[in-house]
């Protein structure tokens, strides 16, 4: 071959590659980026609550008062201006929210904490106090694993904000090899399920504003309703089973699994009406007061045992279970070590704990960060 033809070999060789890294990369410096200024300083705000359809989403959003409506495309990016600051890509974001598992094992670091119905700014003092998050509210725990076990919504004001929050951390964990994880706890499935007893004012406020009914703010076709859908009620995370209210005994008699429990919430307890519920025999089990998102056997129920503890332990392959759910004054060990409630009042407003489990130590921290060794 000849010296020309080899270079031009080269020459096109390149241009070709030249292409296909345009192609892939180019389309990031034209991806259009949607402003969404959350202001309260005279009215409410609240959103964004993204809408997807195919190529296309809506994006409403309330801010002082009055509500904003955009149609954009799904390959844009969104930049929210407000309580949370974030940057994100809608198509990015919405495969790492349905990309969820419900097993993880060698995580040396865990921050739990749960109830957090509304209280967006306790939340956020509690993460920063343990340094899980830096003054500027960004993820700062590493490769570390944050543990959220329901209850994010009703009571409070701003629920939105926490919601939010929980994905900028899921998001930015991802990019660190960390990970936060949100379990459905009743409040969350009460909302999914149109059940708005207990929804603040605020939110009827936005209802009215944006004409949609709070539960489709959270619909099967928004960012955050699909999110929500993919979150598991049970998580296990090394030896230990994380879940809302507590894992029974009855649940043990009728051979429930991890995965089966997450599988039967997902496809026959949410979006699914109380009657239908309640005419099946597992799904009423499982959705009522011995299933994982109501039970509270553990602080209630005097027949309970260790032995019976740990049948229920042995039953899901686990050490420890952590719950949330049942209010507690700071974090608690229950059963000699068994049983670990996480609920620690944040619905109050006033203070709450984190469980911090790092190098198979366990420990509490609230709001002056202090470590304190559990046992
Ligand atoms: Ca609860």
């Amino acid at each position: 071959m000849s010296r020309l033809g080899k270079k031009s070999i080269i020459i096109i060789a390149l241009v070709a590659l030249a292409i296909i890294i345009a192609i892939k990369y180019l389309p990031r410096f034209f991806t259009t980026v949607n402003e969404v200024e959350l202001l309260s300083d005279q009215g409410i705000s609240d959103g964004p609550y993204v809408f997807l359809d195919d190529e296309q989403a809506t994006i409403k959003w309330i801010s002082n008062d009055a509500l904003y409506t955009k149609d954009i495309g799904i390959a844009d990016d969104i930049q929210m201006h407000g309580e949370v600051n974030y940057q994100f890509n809608i198509e990015q974001l919405h495969a790492l929210v349905l990309n969820q598992r419900d097993t993880y094992s060698n995580v040396s670091n865990l921050a739990v904490l749960s109830d957090i119905h509304g209280q967006y700014d306790l939340f956020i003092r509690l993460l920063k106090a343990s340094s899980i998050i830096d003054s500027n509210g960004n993820w700062n725990y590493n490769d570390g694993h944050l543990v959220i076990i329901g209850d994010a919504f009703d009571r409070g004001d701003k629920v939105t904000e926490t919601l939010w929050h929980i994905l900028k951390l899921a998001d930015q964990a991802s990019q660190k090899g960390g990970g936060v994880h949100y379990l459905l706890g009743n409040h969350d499935i009460m909302v999914l399920n149109a059940d708005l007893r207990y929804i603040n004012e605020k939110y009827n406020d936005v209802e009215e504003k944006t004409g949609i009914s709070y539960d489709q703010l959270f619909g099967k076709n928004t960012l955050m309703g699909q999110w929500l859908r993919a979150c598991p009620v049970v998580l296990r995370i090394n030896n230990i089973a994380f879940n809302h209210a507590g894992l029974s005994m009855d649940m043990v008699n009728s051979g429930q699994t991890i995965k089966g429990i997450n599988q039967t919430f997902a496809t026959g307890i949410i979006d699914n009406n109380k009657d239908s519920i309640r005419a099946d025999k597992e799904l009423a089990l499982l959705a009522r007061s011995s299933g994982p998102i109501w039970y509270r056997g553990y602080f209630r129920d005097t027949t309970l045992t260790n032995a019976s503890i740990d049948s229920i332990l042995h039953h899901f392959n686990v050490d420890h279970i952590v719950v949330g759910h049942t209010s507690m004054e700071r974090v608690e060990v229950l059963f000699d070590h068994r049983i670990l409630a996480a609920d620690t009042s944040i619905k109050r407003g006033e203070k709450g704990e984190l469980l911090i489990i790092e190098n198979n130590s366990f420990y509490r921290a609230g709001l002056d960060g202090e470590k304190k060794l559990l046992w």
